[in-house]
């Protein structure tokens, strides 16, 4: 099995435009054996005041059996699913509602915040901002159990700031460790690069995580756009080279499968 992007949002997200086609073409002229979009599940979101974002995944089933049927390629239905507390249950149901072949598990917001918006930071420091962050990360991952890899955990450092992660080791390494105990994927988020602070953020989090046994790696762009898809992702595969790790894994019918970089 190649490799592919596991992180990918179509105009299916409220915040893309780019129809699902249009990475399509790009995945099957890239050699792509699959092909995944994983759309917005934040529901009773703070920033649509309390509405629901989520795409509509009956529409989303409907696209990748139109573009199966068209072109040489696997394309495969995915989500990202934002937790917080409140949601837990409604997540569980979603997830269970449909056949996903990847679910990506995400923080974008606390029970008060959206963490991308500056009330969020208001009076405090980017370590203070990201202390709350991975306790909410910590959260999720204990408590929901439906999913196959952890996003972005360095997210709310794209808004609130950059800081040195090695301060935040104690933490990281909690989370690090209750993923690798529960069998899930750490996923590397590559949407802000080549931005040098979250290359070096990057190669931090990808030396602790091997240096604590964890193996299971997803790729992801993030990207809104098809100019972004597998953005950066030479760069990963460089530093996990260095850290003596030769394979990432991605999900077929919600079951892993190891790919050699
Ligand atoms: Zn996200
Ligand atoms: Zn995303």
């Amino acid at each position: 099995m190649k490799l592919f992007d596991c992180h990918v949002h179509s105009s299916l997200s409220f915040d893309s435009n780019e129809p699902m086609e249009n990475y399509v073409r790009k995945a099957v002229a890239d050699g792509d054996e699959y092909f995944i979009t994983t759309e917005h599940a934040d529901l009773e979101s703070y920033i649509f005041q309390g509405e629901d974002i989520l795409a509509d995944i009956e529409k989303q089933q409907r696209i990748v059996s139109q573009l199966n049927e068209k072109y040489p390629i696997k394309v495969l239905l995915g989500i990202e699913v934002g937790w917080k507390k409140s949601i837990h249950q409604r997540n569980m149901d979603i997830v269970k509602k449909y056949p996903f072949d990847m679910v990506i598990l995400s923080i974008h917001e606390t029970e008060q915040y959206d963490v991308a918006a500056p009330r969020f930071r208001e009076g405090r420091t980017a370590d203070d901002c990201y202390r709350e962050y991975l306790d909410m990360g910590l959260e999720a991952i204990e408590n929901f159990d439906d999913f196959d890899t952890f996003a972005h955990i360095d997210y709310v450092l794209r808004y609130v700031g950059h800081t040195d992660l090695s301060k935040h080791k104690e933490q990281l390494t909690g989370v690090f460790t209750k993923l690798i105990a529960k069998g899930k994927a750490l996923e590397i988020n590559t949407k802000t690069f080549p931005d040098p602070q979250a290359v070096e953020r990057m190669e931090y989090i990808v030396s602790l995580y091997t240096s604590l046994g964890g193996k299971k790696i997803t790729l992801g762009s993030d990207a809104h756009q098809i100019s972004r898809h597998k953005n950066g992702f030479d760069k990963v595969i460089a530093a996990l080279k260095v850290n003596g790790v030769d394979s990432v894994c991605v999900f077929v019918g919600r079951k892993e499968h190891t790919v050699c970089i």
